[in-house]
């Protein structure tokens, strides 16, 4: 699969993703320990640079991140008293909970932050190789309420399809998302939600499931993951039920999907009415619908269990009203 971004091979499959994790961020015999720099102290009290490990050729986070605050310096961006901290998030390529500090590879690390120019950004990701994209931060990414509009975060150089290892009792998944459209999930973050669905599998409420603010589908292939016999997954944000898409296709074999279809094209950016833009079959049967969960029911069937995994924060009464025709709601 090409990546729908940069063209590369950003998307491997699941399976390979999988089995290889363990190593992906591990230091080799030869690399030097982590230097655990100071986050709090200025530019001015920081090293110049940290070498790679000349064995492996991997950097540490903060070799990655002192480049960049560098770089930034050099342009004007950042001053000599502001710390590593205020270059930005750090996000790997692929989200794992890790026990230790990640060793970085080529192009395995997109920053997230503020006051950084496109001159920069390209700068960053020919200079410093760990570095995969840049993306310019406006604070969270998507749809925070159907009333609102939504939020894009700008990639200004490299790409930012990334993806976020989800596990549960039922197996793990990868879930790939165009991190400057998608609000960050961190694995440790999205951990409760999956102790929510353990919950529901124990009790045999797994079977007929509509995930219905679904995002890039975390919640919805976990419940084909654990056995659902239909799985229906709703967004009203494009880059959500684009990044589902996707997803069913990487973790096709893992799913056992055999077939997916694309029905229906949805042109709107943010999605009123229902529009069944994926159909798979296979041990499951899989809706995907870019629509406002509002309004889903009048297309799609009731289920046994209507998933609403929303903002903190967001008031979801509207929505419980809106999915009553299903037999349970689960706030997740
Ligand atoms: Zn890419
Ligand atoms: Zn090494």
């Amino acid at each position: 699969m090409k990546c729908p971004v940069c063209g590369k091979g950003c998307i491997q499959p699941v399976e390979e993703v999988l089995a290889k994790i363990e190593q992906k961020y591990s230091a080799c015999p030869a690399c030097a320990p982590e230097p655990n720099l100071d986050k709090t102290v200025g530019a001015k009290l920081l090293p110049e640079r940290l070498e790679r490990c000349r064995s492996c050729g991997r950097a540490t986070l903060d070799a990655v991140m002192l480049d960049a605050l560098r770089l930034l310096q050099g342009f004007g961006l950042r001053s000599i008293d502001e710390t590593l901290r205020s270059v930005g998030s750090p996000l790997i390529e692929v989200g794992y909970p890790l026990a230790y500090s990640p060793r970085l590879g080529p192009r395995s690390l997109i920053i997230s932050g503020g006051r950084y120019s496109k001159k920069a950004a390209e700068a960053m990701l020919e200079q410093i190789p760990e570095i995969k994209g840049v993306i310019l931060s406006r604070g969270v990414a998507g749809v925070v309420d159907s009333g609102r509009k939504p939020q894009e975060n700008v990639l200004l150089a490299g790409c930012d399809l990334r993806a976020d290892i989800s596990q549960s009792l039922f197996g793990e998944t990868v879930i790939y998302k165009n991190q400057s459209r998608m609000h960050i999930d961190f694995s440790r973050l999205s951990a409760p939600k999956m102790r929510i669905l353990e919950q529901l599998y124990l009790q045999g409420k797994l079977r007929d499931v509509v995930d219905g603010l679904c995002g890039p589908g975390t919640l919805g292939l976990m419940c084909v993951l654990a056995g659902a016999r239909r799985v229906v997954l709703n967004d009203a944000w494009h880059a959500g039920v684009q990044n589902v898409l996707l997803n069913l296709e990487a973790n096709r074999s893992l799913l056992g999907i055999d077939e997916i279809e694309y029905p229906e094209t949805s042109t709107s950016f943010v999605a009123k009415e229902p529009v069944l833009v994926g159909r798979a079959h296979g041990s499951c049967e899989i809706e995907v619908y870019h629509g406002d969960l509002l309004r889903l029911f009048s297309r799609a069937r009731p289920a046994d269990i209507c998933l609403i995994d929303h903002f903190p924060g967001t008031n979801t009464a509207k929505l419980e009203r809106a999915c009553r025709c299903c037999k349970e709601i689960v706030i997740v």
